[in-house]
């Protein structure tokens, strides 16, 4: 029961595909099922109910009260949040297709959920839906997207617990083989929970440690985000240590990245290579690049979703703080990986990205994007404008130097809201009440000083701190 393969057809399974779902689950000892979703704050949040509930878990849902998506990343309610009130409620139903182990060996089950009204309409302001919901508009135009990210986090613990776990150096086989029972009960988790993953290994910073997560469809490659981050929490925990996953745990060290591997294909042809364009890019390549690098600023707050994702977007720590895009460069925000660079086809990292994402809104905002491409590039005869890709560091190309992106999230959050592109395509229930979070986030980083956000922050996803 891999998250990597669809079980049942995600639409409308029959009650004899969700009967032997069931009988799978039961089969295995599965008896609890967790159904998550992914509020505003970029939050998991979750209800469970036994497995033997799976038909109406699928078809009926659970409550769920709208007011979660005016949850801060600490997890208060902010009073100015439009989502900010006791009535209404929706219902958290689990998408079958999506349904795997969780950790099989205590019986625990886990599903993708997404919130619909009481009727079963789908609700304008959910996450997962928009996702689904661009991935559909793009296959209509015959284009199709594998996405997967990279996690990178810290484990900490030691007296004060912000030690880092494990000793060794960056990239280190020592730091390896310090945590090696770490990296076995992890990438065990990963098995178990039929989670794909490509690579794991230590990252520069300490204590710090990367998986990239085998490509997928959107809706995969999101559902997969989530559960990896959820197996890392429940194996670092084992081990007592904790796991960090805000994008600046400490002001001195590398921040943690959510970088978004993504290729793309129109009826089945890849296209972002085979052309005579920079890094073999032809002309619907480089027309996805520049709409995608147009939309950058608008784009970043769905990227790096918290006040202290704007800490780590310094130059000069590969966090990618610069509008540019670039061959193999790991300072521009977009870095184009060309076909045989590493065996898979041509690919562009969004490099920029952080885990306080709602990885659905961001992919769904990143085909929104995508799809603004003009496709009859192939019959113009003048090649799309993309500016030259950087080469080098950008800080030190002086007046050449590519923009910097939005430098804080208020800044980021403008650039959002005057994004006629993204209302659009997300709607102005879910545009607005993102804004709100954003606002409401800005707030709670108001009057904190840089090492109070820090530490305000640093225990992300561990929502409200510890
Ligand atoms: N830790 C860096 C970041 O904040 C990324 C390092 C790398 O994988 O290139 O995104
Ligand atoms: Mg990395």
């Amino acid at each position: 029961m891999p998250a990597t393969a669809a079980m049942v057809a995600n639409d409308d399974p029959t009650a004899a595909q969700l009967a032997a779902l069931a009988e799978q689950l039961s089969g295995r000892g599965l008896t609890r099922l967790a159904v998550t979703w992914v509020n505003h704050a970029g939050a998991t949040l979750v209800k469970v109910v036994p497995a033997t509930a799976l038909t109406a878990v699928t078809r009926r849902g659970v409550g769920f009260s709208p007011v979660s998506d005016a949850f801060r990343s600490d997890g208060a309610i902010d009073p100015e949040h439009r989502l900010a009130r006791p009535d209404g409620d929706l219902r958290l139903v689990a998408d079958p297709a999506s349904v795997s182990p969780l950790e099989p060996a205590s019986g625990w089950a886990w599903a993708a959920g997404m919130r619909r009204y009481r009727d079963g309409r789908s609700y304008e302001a959910d996450q997962r839906c928009f996702c689904q919901r661009l991935e559909s508009r793009l296959a209509a135009d015959g284009v199709s997207l594998q996405a997967g990210f990279e996690l990178e986090w810290m484990v900490l613990g030691g007296h004060d617990g912000l030690q880092p776990a494990v000793a060794g150096g960056p990239y280190g086989a020592d730091r390896l083989m310090e945590a090696l029972d770490y990296a076995t009960a992890l990438t065990e988790a990963l098995d178990a929970a039929g989670l794909a993953w490509e690579q794991l290994h230590p990252e520069y910073g300490q204590g710090q440690f990367e998986l990239s997560l085998a490509p997928g469809s959107p809706l995969q490659a999101a559902d997969r985000l989530v559960l990896a981050r959820l197996l890392i929490q429940r194996v670092s925990r084992r081990f007592g240590w904790r796991c960090s996953f805000s994008p600046k745990p400490f002001a001195e060290q590398v921040g943690n990245g959510g970088h978004l591997h993504l290729s793309v294909r129109r009826h089945g042809q890849p296209l972002l290579e085979g052309g005579e364009g920079p890094g073999g890019l032809g002309r619907e390549g480089t027309a996805l690049l520049a709409v995608l690098l147009r939309h950058l600023p608008a784009l970043l707050p769905l990227a790096c979703n918290s006040a202290v994702s704007y800490r780590r977007l310094a130059p000069g720590t590969w966090s990618a703080p610069f509008q540019a895009w670039g061959i193999e460069n790991r300072e521009a925000a977009l870095r184009l990986i060309p076909a045989e660079a590493d065996g898979a086809s041509a690919h562009l990292e969004l490099k920029v990205a952080d885990l306080s994402a709602n990885p659905y809104l961001l992919l769904g905002a990143v085909m929104a994007v995508l799809a603004e491409a003009p496709a009859d590039v192939q019959e113009s005869t003048a090649w799309p404008a993309l500016p030259e890709p950087v080469v080098g560091d950008p800080a030190r190309s002086g007046e050449a130097a590519p923009p910097r992106l939005p430098a804080t999230l208020a800044e980021a959050s403008q650039a959002f809201a005057a994004s006629t592109l993204l209302r659009r395509a997300l709607g102005d229930p879910l545009h607005a009440s993102l804004i709100d979070s954003q606002q409401a986030e800005i707030r709670r980083a108001e009057g904190l000083g840089d090492e109070a956000l820090l530490a305000a922050s640093r225990w992300w996803p561990i929502v409200g701190g510890l």
